[in-house]
């Protein structure tokens, strides 16, 4: 297949974007892959913000990141991305991007998963932060019962965003079976 998969695409969106010295946001820390990435793209004078609601996720991120040395550029926090707004540093942050990667761990608790509500709250918070063409991007897993009910609410929400202060797209494949996830991007007009 010469189009690229969901995440790499979820990839290229954020690396099209940021640059050395900006601040990013993982609003879904997980096992640290995201984190990692923005890590990189943002260099040693750059800042990423990461948070996840589980123990087990935070240490993951903060052990992946040691071992690459890059953990000096990340403030890493265990907490819900919709209390992102209570950070001094996120508060007087300009965000040049975030990423969600919704739904639940990858081989932790399936009843752990990202909601509808509060992940609306974090975009919410994170859009008023962002910069003019700054990106938020969002890897929809709709698989699972809550994931359901989050993709439609999510999928509310931004098709609501006014088109003269936002761009809103999807990239789907939409012959593959099994609910495949989707990326959906906002990027916050000049
Ligand atoms: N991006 C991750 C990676 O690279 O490994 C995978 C993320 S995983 C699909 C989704 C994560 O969202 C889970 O680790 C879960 O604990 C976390 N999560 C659920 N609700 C959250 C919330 N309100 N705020 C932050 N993280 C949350």
């Amino acid at each position: 297949m010469k189009l690229q998969g969901i995440l790499p695409f979820a990839r290229t969106l954020l690396q099209e974007v940021i640059q050395a010295g900006d601040t990013v946001i993982d609003a879904t820390a997980g096992n640290g892959h995201d984190t990692l990435y923005l890590a990189t793209l943002v260099g040693e004078t750059g800042m990423v913000i990461s948070c996840d609601i589980q123990a087990d996720a935070v240490q993951a991120t903060a052990e992946r990141l040691d071992q690459a040395n890059v953990a000096d550029r990340v403030e890493l926090h265990q907490m819900g991305h919709e209390q992102l707004c209570h950070l001094s540093t996120f508060k007087s942050a300009a965000i040049k991007a975030a990423v969600f990667n919704l739904g639940y761990l990858p081989k932790g608790d399936k009843r752990i998963t990202t909601t509808g509500d509060t992940t609306i709250e974090a975009i919410k918070q994170i859009y008023c932060q962002l910069t003019n063409e700054g990106r938020i991007i969002l890897v929809i897993y709709h698989g699972h019962p809550e994931g359901k009910v989050e993709k439609d609410a999510v999928l509310d929400y931004t098709r609501s965003l006014p088109q003269e202060e936002a761009h809103v797209a999807m990239y789907q494949f939409i012959n593959q079976r099994n609910n495949p996830p989707f990326v959906v991007v906002i990027e916050k007009r000049k």
